[in-house]
């Protein structure tokens, strides 16, 4: 069963359709497959989006589908024809037409006077728990295109002219027509080629086989604040592809994972503990020795701490992403009862169970005082 499209937009029934648009596109940013190569459902994710959208932006379809639902457009013909496009940019053209002003979530926004803003990069990061309370820098590695060196972008071998298109004219684009269940549409295209500048050149470029630009190997330092979440996504202007004819470069995404550690749960800033106390020292009272981020603390346990009860070291968790106070670590004590015990051990337990009285097993305020003290408060 599919899902609702309202859902799936995340909009509610009555959403106009900026509001559509304006969700389908932060939807389609998020799920672009190269941000989101570690999750191998975004392609998926993202064509469920984008039928939702075919749907929702067409006021007829719509219609049906808020009398009738899925079924009712199925029944009226509608089958999603995303499909039938190639790739994705491909299907991002038919969807906001070509310049349709998308922020570069598929490898290029085509600017006015022919200018590309360039592609955008993604990649994930792994970093520790303790570098994400600290801050870190990591230097990451990936490909990205930059202007040819050779021509300086314009796509002619030095020295060589550069001529009217021949497919075009010199429109820089092309009218193409597509078979649809609704019929013929008629899409104007980009010439493919002269890529929409509408002059090509007359000898390509020899280092980047007239497309301006080549493809190299990047390493970027990119700084991790303290107080990163797992999950959290880091944008770096201008360190993803060259643009095209003068449009800007696109940008960096970096999705940071923050391993776990297995001696702490975090809860945003905070960290939770466990740590085990053998009864009699929780009866007694005892130090421990608590693991945190900046290595073992000490911890004054008092006499007779029960199972399960939590002590809070005030900033022991990490700081904040943005303001804010920096997290707690809360210690929860798990009270553990010898087992496999000596005689002498034995004897000794009895001893003290044959020693206890009411007054050692007592709440030092039980409930009902509790409840009675905030009441009066
Ligand atoms: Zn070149
Ligand atoms: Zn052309």
């Amino acid at each position: 069963m599919p899902r609702d499209y309202y859902e799936v937009l995340g909009v509610d029934r009555e959403a106009d359709e900026t509001t559509i648009k304006k969700s389908f596109r932060r939807l389609a940013r998020e799920l672009h497959p190269d941000v989101n190569a570690h999750d191998p459902e975004a392609e998926e994710k993202f064509k469920e989006a984008a039928e939702a959208y075919e749907v929702l932006s067409d006021a007829e379809r719509r219609r049906t589908y808020d009398a009738y639902g899925h079924e009712g457009l199925k029944s009226g013909g509608f089958s999603p024809n995303f499909e039938g496009f190639g790739s994705i940019s491909d299907l991002f053209s038919a969807f906001f037409g070509q310049g349709g002003g998308f922020d570069s979530a598929f490898g290029g926004t085509r600017m006015r006077g022919g200018a590309v803003q360039g592609g955008d990069v993604g990649l994930a990061v792994a970093i520790t728990l303790g570098e994400a309370a600290s801050g870190t820098s990591v230097e990451v590695s990936y490909d990205a295109t930059a202007s040819c060196e050779t021509c300086h972008g314009n796509g002619a071998e030095p020295g060589t002219p550069i001529v009217t298109c021949d497919r075009c004219n010199g429109a820089g684009q092309i009218q193409a027509v597509q078979r649809t269940r609704f019929g013929q549409m008629v899409r104007t295209a980009l010439c493919d080629k002269c890529g929409g500048d509408g002059r090509i050149a007359e000898q390509p470029c020899h280092t980047c086989d007239g497309r301006g630009m080549v493809a190299g190997a990047r390493r970027v330092k990119v700084d991790i604040p303290a107080g990163i979440d797992d999950g959290q996504r880091l944008r770096f202007t201008g360190r993803g592809h060259a643009g095209e004819r003068g449009g800007p470069a696109g940008d960096l995404y970096v999705v940071v994972r923050v391993k776990e550690d297995e001696r702490f749960i975090r809860d945003r800033e905070d960290l939770a503990t466990v740590i085990d106390v053998a009864a009699p020292l929780a009866a007694l009272g005892t130090t421990i020795q608590v693991p945190t981020l900046d290595g073992d603390v000490p911890l004054d346990v008092p006499a007779g701490t029960q199972p399960g009860e939590t002590i809070v070291m005030s900033g022991r968790g990490l700081p904040p992403l943005g303001r804010g106070r920096t997290g707690d670590l809360r210690v929860v004590i798990n009270v553990v009862i010898p087992r496999r015990l000596n005689r002498k051990q034995r004897d000794l337990l009895e001893e003290l169970a044959s020693s206890l009285s009411e007054d050692n097993l007592r709440e030092p305020e039980g409930m009902l005082a509790k409840l009675k003290r905030a009441l009066a408060g």
